[in-house]
């Protein structure tokens, strides 16, 4: 046949294939294989190959051969760039009858053929020159047709996320279509949020450290841009597609092909496109989660705050909040320290044993402290200032009014990253709202104390004396009041001054405070006149106490004073009134000062 008939031949061969590729949807093997039988039997061929190019491992495949003789064997890739017998056959007939072998080398493909035909130089260039435009309609066709299966899967796929708002089943759904996708590739999703992970899924969370791996993560994470890398030695190619969602970036998909890989700008796109639907429906269910959270959490803090409303004592406040850190967070341990403005800290007694503990109680201290300098809440998920410390994690909020710090919350788990950030934010907004409560009921607190405490000498007041001893008649068996007067006090005063006369008195305070017991009650009578009621004594016994205060006042005062004492008690079963006993007590010390005073009468 002419030569010029045969580039006519080939041009009508291929228009036929194309014609038949589109009308009949045939696929890429069924294409190739009818060209391969096509050119056999319209050239005096007796054997063809088409191999195919590959960019991702950089190979020659086999897509088609024909041949009058199946006694061909042929290898399925090639790498080899220049091709010969041994490259391509595996074995070939030794016949009489073979016809010269042609090898054809195209942009990204080799024709091989064997036929009677002579292939001059020009019918070379014609076979190229159409086959190449051939080949470029098929791929043409052959991406348009991927890329509306892609839509399709993309958009099918964007159906079923965007119909669900629960995280879980998203993640599952992304990686079902993973499977579908990539079925020899392995793959993680590695996301930036502590996830309850379901555990069939490769779901892990992110690691920022210094590898080599994982700074390319980062730097997928935090650039948002895809990125490859080859493992050579693990002859795999790692692809790293950010899951990217409209408010930021949710974590990153990770993928590890089977064999190093190349991928075309069109499945870099796809992945692109797939890692950012992915990135959008995993933003859209933490979108959700969170506000149901969030509402969650305002119901929470409306049901706390409604029980604060009533006006409640600080103890009961605390045990309010107490059980709701307990409910949110399951600690191990809740601590409450107060604070006041001489820097003295006061402890709870909600709280719980390691606050009661020695160590606790100093941790707790500085802990307290340290936040005055710095009113900040701490949120520590690997508590690593002390290695020999039990407890890994840690919050702790400060209870903070107007800017002023009055005291600190302190939760504690030995687990490390125990409690969520939730669980912070969450009780960090409940003890905000306590705060006015709790501030208002330690103030309350202290004042009740002040009331019944008198300011100079730290001792009872009055009138918390009187409320006492009435009790006491009450409900006890017997009780002794003793009443100190300092002698010549008037003295004291002239030739010192007022405020060593005031120092003399607190002296004398501290004597009386020293030798009370804790049901004993040591108040200040009026001016320079203490007294202490005893609960539970007799006469002899508090008298000898009497004396021991009446020693050690007259050799520890400076300048040294000494006291008149007298002492009168009642017993269950007299006639008793309260009266009563201050008329004989003070009578007692009329007679003690009448007597030469530095003594004490019973009466
Ligand atoms: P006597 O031995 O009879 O008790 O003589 P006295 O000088 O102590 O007399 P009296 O007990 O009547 O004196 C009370 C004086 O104590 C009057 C007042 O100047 C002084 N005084 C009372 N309360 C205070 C106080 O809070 N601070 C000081 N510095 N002096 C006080
Ligand atoms: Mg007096
Ligand atoms: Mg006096």
């Amino acid at each position: 046949m002419k030569m010029a008939d045969l580039t006519n031949k080939l041009q009508q061969i291929y228009y036929n294939l194309l014609s038949e590729f589109t009308k009949l949807e045939l696929d890429k093997e069924q294409i190739f294989a009818k060209m391969t039988e096509m050119v056999l039997d319209n050239f005096n061929a007796s054997f063809i190959a088409f191999y195919l190019y590959d960019v991702r491992d950089d190979c020659y495949h086999l897509e088609s051969d024909s041949a009058l003789t199946d006694t061909y064997v042929l290898r399925q890739s090639i790498r080899n760039t220049s091709f010969n017998m041994e490259s391509i056959f595996k074995e070939f007939p030794t016949e009489e009858n073979q016809f010269p072998l042609y090898f054809i080398p195209l942009e990204r493909a080799l024709l091989v053929i064997s036929t009677k035909d002579t292939i001059t130089n020009k019918l070379n260039e014609d076979i190229i020159v159409e086959t190449e435009k051939f080949l470029t309609i098929i791929s043409n066709i052959l991406e348009e047709r991927t890329n509306n299966r892609n839509h399709q899967f993309l958009f099918d796929l964007s159906t079923r996320l965007f119909s669900e708002n629960e995280k879980n089943k998203i993640l599952t759904e992304i990686v079902e279509a993973l499977h579908t996708l990539y079925p020899d590739f392995s793959y993680s999703l590695l996301l930036s949020q502590d996830n309850e992970a379901i555990a069939s899924l490769p779901i892990k969370t992110i690691e920022f450290n210094d590898t080599e791996t994982n700074t390319v993560i980062s730097q997928a994470f935090m650039t948002g841009q895809f990125q490859m890398e080859n493992h050579v030695e693990e002859k795999s190619t790692y692809v790293y597609a950010p899951l990217v969602g409209k408010q930021g970036v949710y974590g990153v998909l990770q993928m590890i092909t089977p064999s190093i890989m190349t991928f075309s700008n069109s499945e870099i796109d796809f992945i692109n496109q797939f890692s950012f639907l992915a990135g959008t429906a995993i933003e859209r269910a933490t979108l959700y989660e969170n506000s149901k959270l969030k509402v969650n959490s305002l119901s929470l803090i409306n049901d706390f705050t409604q029980k604060l409303n009533s006006n409640l004592e600080l103890s009961e406040i605390i045990k309010l909040v107490k059980k709701e850190i307990i409910k949110v967070s399951q600690p191990s341990e809740v601590g409450f320290i107060f604070v006041d403005d001489d820097l003295d800290v006061q402890f709870l007694g909600e709280s719980t044993m390691y606050f009661k503990s020695e160590e606790g109680l100093t941790f707790a201290k500085n802990l307290c402290l340290e936040t005055m300098d710095d009113p900040e809440s701490l949120f520590v998920g690997q508590y690593d200032r002390d290695i020999t410390f039990t407890y890994k994690s840690m919050m702790a909020i400060p209870i903070k009014h107007s800017g002023y710090v009055h005291g600190l919350t302190i939760i504690l788990h030995e687990e490390s990253y125990y409690f969520t950030f939730e669980n912070f934010k969450l009780l960090e907004t409940l003890i905000q709202h306590a705060t006015l409560a709790l501030t208002n009921a330690h103030l309350k607190d202290k004042l009740h104390k002040a009331v019944i405490t008198d300011y100079l000498t730290g001792l009872h007041s009055r009138n918390y004396l009187e409320q006492k001893i009435n009790e006491d008649m009450d409900t006890g068996e017997k009780g002794v009041l003793l009443l100190f007067d300092i002698d010549d006090f008037k003295k004291v005063n002239d030739v010192y001054g007022h405020h060593v006369g005031d120092r003399v008195i607190k002296q004398i305070s501290d004597i009386l405070k020293n030798y009370c017991r804790s049901m004993d009650v040591p108040a200040r009578w009026g001016g320079e006149e203490l007294a202490i009621y005893l609960p539970n004594r007799t006469l002899k016994e508090s008298e000898e106490v009497a004396e021991i205060i009446r020693n050690q006042v007259s050799t520890l005062t400076d300048p040294p004073v000494t006291l008149s004492c007298g002492i009168s008690s009642w017993v269950r079963g007299e006639k008793n009134s309260i009266i009563n006993l201050f008329m004989r007590t003070d009578k007692a010390l009329y007679k003690a000062k009448n007597t030469g005073k530095n003594c004490i009468v019973k009466n």
